[in-house]
């Protein structure tokens, strides 16, 4: 389980580290530099997501200002009524979270959210079919 978590933390370095840098290099104006870590990012997208969905009881164990991600209860949820099942979502979250189930959206692996983040509610429907808790933790 150690190195699930191990590799789990990296990849979740790796992808602040690119983030980062891409910032900076906007900053520069090193647009054909910032394009080729917009493709790594691509490129990795399908993997990294395969590993946090794969290591998911490691993702489980992982702790966040001492407390285990299990135990952490931010996730999005689906109001049915609303959902449009455009699978927007699905394509949109890097971590792997929305999944298709016998066609349906659903929401797969809630704990892989990231802690506080809300991003796919926003880029939801106009219906707003994603909800989050009201307050930040
Ligand atoms: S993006 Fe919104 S409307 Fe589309 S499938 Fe996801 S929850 Fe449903
Ligand atoms: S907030 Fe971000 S990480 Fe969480 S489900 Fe939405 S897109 Fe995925």
């Amino acid at each position: 389980m150690e190195k699930e978590k191990e590799v789990l933390k990296k990849v979740r370095e790796f992808m602040i580290l690119n983030l980062e840098i891409k910032k900076l290099l906007k900053e520069l104006n090193f647009e054909d530099i910032y394009e080729e870590y917009e493709r790594v990012t691509k490129i990795l997208r399908k993997p990294n997501i395969e590993l946090y969905r794969r290591l998911y009881n490691a993702v489980l164990e992982l702790e966040y200002n001492g407390k285990k991600r299990k135990e952490i209860p931010w996730f999005p949820r689906i109001d049915y009524d609303k959902c449009k099942n455009c699978k927007k979502c699905v394509e949109f979250c890097p971590r792997g979270v929305y999944d298709i189930e016998d066609g349906k959206v659903k929401v797969k692996y809630p704990y892989n959210c990231i802690v506080n983040c809300n991003a796919c509610a926003e880029m939801c429907c106009d219906n707003k079919a994603i909800i989050f808790p009201n307050k930040t933790i």
